[in-house]
């Protein structure tokens, strides 16, 4: 098993979802989530501490677990409903899996760090979640189970990988950050009809770089 789990975690995680509300998060099934997932348990006992603060923080192999307010934007974004097949790009610590098991989704998510992926497969299975999880290069999807009814990248791509828009479901959405190495815009893709697409860029982002086949070098 992780670690404990104390009324100081339950209140600091309350809080923090109060905050990330305050910052403009709607979707109460996000919020409800960001107050159920024990955030602690996905990163190194010394950074527990600061598991509740709106902050990325580090995960080893030079990764990060992304800041909460950029998961709940993400998810929010993709607007999931319970027992749509969701497909993750970049599991890292795996806690955005565990906040899309919590909402009811069919998870299943791509690392490319072998470290990472045993990890979180670990910290996943202690807490009772079973999403889908492989190793392997994300920037082609994961073809055997698609298509899929949203599809979010949580590391920043220099384009729109095609693979993952090809595997999106009519009336999918794919959440993908795309820009520089230094930032990047986070675009919507809805999935209208087999060959029409709707496309937006939202809010400006900051996340570790997308590197594959279809991504960095
Ligand atoms: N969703 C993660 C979480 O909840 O902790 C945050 C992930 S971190 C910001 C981005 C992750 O994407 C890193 O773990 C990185 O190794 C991974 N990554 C980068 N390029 C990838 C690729 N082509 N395929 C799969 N994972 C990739």
């Amino acid at each position: 098993m992780g670690k404990s789990e104390n009324r100081k975690h339950v209140q600091r995680r309350n809080a923090l979802a109060d905050k990330l509300e305050e910052r403009g998060i709607e979707d109460q099934n996000v919020l409800a989530a960001i107050r159920a997932i024990p955030r602690h348990e996905f990163v190194d006992t010394a950074l527990e501490n600061r598991a509740y603060e709106d902050t990325a923080l580090p995960i080893g192999a030079g990764q990060t677990i992304s800041q909460p307010y950029t998961v709940a934007a993400q998810t929010e974004l993709l607007n999931v409903k319970k027992g749509e097949k969701i497909l993750e790009i970049g599991t890292g610590s795996g806690y955005q899996a565990a906040i899309l098991c919590h909402m009811g989704a069919d998870v299943y998510s791509v690392e490319r760090h072998e470290k990472l992926y045993h990890n979180a497969k670990k910290i996943l299975s202690d807490l009772g979640f079973r999403p889908n999880l492989k190793l392997g290069d994300g920037t082609l999807g994961w073809s055997a189970y698609a298509p899929y009814d949203g599809i979010v990248v949580t590391a920043g791509a220099p384009v729109v990988p095609a693979d993952l828009v090809e595997q999106l479901n009519i009336g999918g959405r794919l959440i993908v950050p795309v820009g520089s190495q230094a930032s990047q815009v986070m675009v919507r893709i809805i999935r209208v009809s087999e060959n029409e697409y709707d496309e937006e860029r939202l809010q400006n982002f900051k996340f570790v770089p997308l590197i594959g086949e279809k991504g960095w070098d």
